[in-house]
């Protein structure tokens, strides 16, 4: 799509500072990070959210959860613990209407979340 940020991103016409890139997933980092680990994990194919990503059943989203993982130990921050999020509707703040996962480590994760 177009007109879509994270699309706009993967297809390299919007810099970003990737970390991680696989033929079907990116890896890059939030641009207002929450923690000192802050990356995010898109399919490259344009999903609306984590259900339509779900949906499309052919293991993309096992993938995105397995590039997390990655990122994770690459960043130094597996063994310590992290958190994977994917923000989904108006209620937890998605603003960006292509799915991704949210990477949050390097600090101690609060629970509940806000
Ligand atoms: P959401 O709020 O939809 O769960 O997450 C969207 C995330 O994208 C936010 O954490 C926001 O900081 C990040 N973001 C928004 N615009 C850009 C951008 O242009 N580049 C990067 N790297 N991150 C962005
Ligand atoms: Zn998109």
């Amino acid at each position: 799509m177009s007109d879509c940020l994270f699309c706009r991103i993967a297809a390299g016409e919007i810099p970003a500072t990737r970390v991680l890139e696989s033929e079907r997933t990116l890896a890059f980092r939030d641009i207002n990070p929450q923690a000192p680990v802050h990356v995010l994990v898109i399919p490259k194919p344009h999903y609306a959210d984590l259900a339509g990503l779900a949906a499309a059943d052919d293991g993309l989203l096992a993938e995105v959860a397995g590039q997390a993982h990655k990122v994770a130990q690459s960043e130094g921050i597996a063994e310590t613990g992290y958190r994977v999020v994917f923000n989904t509707g108006s209620h937890a703040g998605q603003t960006v209407d292509h799915a991704h996962a949210h990477v949050l480590g390097g600090r101690p994760m609060t629970w509940p979340p806000g």
